[in-house]
């Protein structure tokens, strides 16, 4: 950020505004702990805040410091959509584009409130008052930290906020290992934990809390793990029927996509997941190394996120999406092999 920007922020809150703090639609651990803790901020500040989710997320997530504060903008619309026209601020954390947010960005695009982005993906759009975006960033919870000390608020970091943060932090760097991981991330987590946030116990309660259904699920993608060796490439497909079959809830499949990577010489890994309620195919793209899964994600399947991790969807059959993902990848050859 700025000198400017937070000139701009500190005069922004230097009175009472009514603030609306929202993450991405199917939010992850850096979206809410990232909502959540600046949330927790405001609040001391003696500001008006909520946060409002565009829809539910996993329950490894609702466990989180203030969580129950979260309203979904699915279940309860009207007093989502009170809060957000009187809202005179709004947040809008680890995304930057109102796109990511579904139908909830009809809201945003339609608001006169004034917006304050803080995001670490690339390519952001140009709506924010204030845009702090840095995609140098491990996670859009490492951003609120350095914010909140940008405000001069480091001796309000609470358990509660530091809790969140960690949260944040440790998921979206694969539990401080993925290439985003800076020795300052690492200065930043210590911090935390010496604020209160109890490592071991979030570890437990993010990733210690599979159901037996889960793991059979995580069978059944395994064995329907596709390589293509002269692509260096490893994809799994997930079909609704074996997703039912296996009782699938919301966040099961969180980290699939991981174990195509940890093969030899693999340096693009992808899974395909049907969603027959919302009639697409939702899929996620990780890589190693210089193939940006971003530029692939938002070229040819309305997608994007980071170099090395990004998200997209399809309209068409699962059949048809993975044909197409085979079709494009010829394109690559080259790319991939070298
Ligand atoms: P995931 O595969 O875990 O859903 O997402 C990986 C990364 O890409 C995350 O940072 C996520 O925010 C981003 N991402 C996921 N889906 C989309 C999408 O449809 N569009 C864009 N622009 N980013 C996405
Ligand atoms: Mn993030």
């Amino acid at each position: 950020m700025n000198l400017e920007d937070i000139s701009t922020t500190k005069s922004l809150l230097s009175i009472p505004q009514n603030i609306v703090i929202v993450p991405h639609k199917n939010p992850d651990g850096d979206a809410i702990g990232s909502c959540l803790a600046l949330y927790i901020f405001l609040k001391e500040m003696g500001q008006n805040c909520s946060v409002i989710s565009p829809n539910d997320y996993p329950k490894f997530l609702k466990w989180m410091p203030q969580n129950e504060a979260i309203l979904n903008y699915e279940k309860s619309q009207s007093k989502c959509k009170q809060l957000l026209d009187d809202a005179t601020l709004i947040f809008t954390l680890d995304f930057n584009d109102f796109s990511r947010t579904g139908t909830l960005g009809n809201e945003l695009q339609q608001s006169k409130a004034e917006f304050i982005m803080i995001d670490h993906h690339q390519q952001p759009s140009d709506y924010a008052k204030v845009t702090y975006s840095d995609v140098s960033m491990s996670s859009t919870c490492e951003m609120v930290y350095n914010f909140i000390l940008f405000l001069d608020g480091g001796d309000k970091i609470t358990k509660s906020i530091a809790t969140n943060l960690y949260t944040g932090i440790m998921t979206d760097t694969g539990s401080f290992k993925y290439r985003s991981t800076s020795s300052q991330t690492h200065r930043i987590v210590a911090d935390l934990i010496d604020k209160g946030a109890e490592n071991m116990e979030i570890h437990q309660q993010v990733f210690d809390t599979n159901s037996p259904s889960r793991l059979h699920l995580l069978g059944v993608a395994l064995k329907n793990m596709v390589i293509l060796k002269e692509f260096r490439t490893a994809y799994i497909t997930l079909s609704q029927e074996e997703l039912d079959a296996n009782h699938f809830k919301k966040g099961d499949t969180e980290g699939f996509v991981n174990y195509g990577l940890t093969l030899e010489g693999i340096v693009l890994a992808v899974i395909f997941i049907e969603n027959k309620e919302e009639g697409i195919i939702k899929m996620s793209f990780r890589s190693v190394g210089d193939f940006s899964v971003n530029e692939f994600a938002r070229n040819h399947f309305n997608g994007g996120g980071h170099t090395n991790a990004a998200g997209g969807r399809s309209d068409e059959s699962l059949e048809k999406t993975v044909a197409k993902f085979n079709a494009v990848l010829t394109e690559y050859k080259n790319q991939l092999s070298s």
